[in-house]
């Protein structure tokens, strides 16, 4: 049996002396009159590099999301449209505001909402549809806005996984009416913790500004504050990490392609083996090299990543449809137009995330991609 000599990671940062100097430099200089210096920066370097007007560094992603949902007014009686298969986080910050999600299936190859069963499920309480850039790939996002044009909806796009891929010429993070990044430390670029919040949307951006500050006018030094909002702000040393890795960019998104292809070489034509998609005229960051496996070979993700434990390899499900997890069990609203036949539900068993992160080499694809054929030819 293959076993890695190491512990091979599922996930992993590249974290440079660049990162340390300007985590330390912002220890050391990011107070009084500096302290929001380094956040101003890593939020001008996204904005440009996404070709957005306005950013914003706040604790994480899901903080980004549930300020773009309450800076959009959804709130109790609302409907949100999203997929079914996704983190939890895209669809929590739903409730916080008050609102139902509604789940709804995905595409086969993209893993991401499908148009079709986005535009079945608007009703009349129907309010935005958040779309989800799942593993890097990218929701077709030209009917996406069709459907809400259509309908008066708002378009919110979860970019959390997808900083760097494109479609159609267009970023992940400029393709809703406002976006959400992550830079938790599995993602493509992180800061440990942290978030972006991006929009074009000028009036919607000083909102967010406003609820995200205990609703107060930015700037405000009397405490005078006229709504009650939230406090959603990022530390100066963790958008000092931002900084830094921002400055790599685009050798960060080169390297996850390149690892991406190393995998596609030794993987793309085995039998039973599907993996992330790129769709024409789209690019895929590959935040995480997936494969989902066929059926007939009787390997379910548990299956599958108890056998690559044991070769001490680390690895990752898929994630579940949100319909079958216990924290839904209570919302047969949001789960009326899902169902067990539904294409999700075979991804969702059947798809495994290999290890992906920075650290990976040629040779250590090679090894997981040995062990991965060792695991399929079990009887
Ligand atoms: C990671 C992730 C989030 C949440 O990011 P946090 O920074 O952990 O809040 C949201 N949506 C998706 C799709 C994610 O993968």
């Amino acid at each position: 049996m293959i076993v890695a000599p190491q512990r091979i990671p599922v996930a992993a940062p590249s974290i440079t002396e660049r990162e340390a100097e300007l985590a330390a430099d912002a220890a050391r200089t990011a107070w009084r009159e500096n302290h929001y210096a380094y956040n101003a920066r890593f939020e001008r370097m996204l904005a440009d590099y996404i070709g957005v007007a306005h950013a914003v560094t706040v604790p994480h992603a899901t903080a980004a999301l549930h300020l773009a949902l309450a800076a959009l007014g959804i709130g109790p009686g609302d409907e949100v449209i999203a997929p079914d298969l996704t983190w939890i986080a895209s669809v929590a910050p739903i409730t916080y505001v008050g609102a139902e999600p509604v789940l709804v299936d995905i595409l086969p190859d993209t893993w991401c909402l499908d148009p079709d069963a986005v535009e079945a499920a608007v009703g009349p309480r129907t309010k935005a549809i958040m779309g989800v850039d799942l593993y890097g790939s990218i929701c077709d996002w030209d009917r996406l806005r069709q459907i809400a044009d259509r309908h008066g909806l708002a378009l919110i796009e979860d970019a959390a996984e997808a900083l760097g891929s494109v479609y159609r010429g267009r970023k992940a993070g400029a393709l809703g009416r406002v976006s959400a990044f992550s830079f938790h430390g599995s993602k493509t670029v992180v800061t440990g913790e942290g978030g972006m919040l991006a929009t074009d949307d000028k009036a919607l951006f000083d909102r967010v500004l406003f609820l995200r500050d205990h609703g107060r006018k930015p700037g405000d030094r009397f405490f005078q504050n006229s709504e009650i909002g939230f406090k959603y702000r990022m530390s100066a040393v963790q958008a000092a990490l931002g900084v830094a890795q921002m400055e790599r960019i685009d050798t960060l998104i080169a390297y996850k392609r390149a690892i991406f292809g190393w995998y596609r070489d030794r993987l793309g034509s085995v039998n039973g083996i599907t993996l992330n998609a790129e769709p024409r005229d789209t690019v895929n960051s590959y935040w995480m090299v997936t494969a989902v496996l066929d059926p007939s070979l009787g390997l379910d993700k548990f299956a599958v990543m108890a056998e690559f434990d044991r070769r001490n390899i680390d690895s990752r499900p898929i994630f579940s449809r949100l319909s079958t997890l216990t924290a839904f069990d209570d919302r047969p609203i949001s789960k009326r137009f899902v169902s067990p036949t539904d294409r999700g539900a075979s991804i969702a068993q059947y798809g495994v995330n290999l290890p992906s992160g920075y650290n990976m080499t040629e040779e250590l694809v090679d090894l997981v991609c040995a062990a991965l054929r060792e695991i399929l030819e079990k009887p």
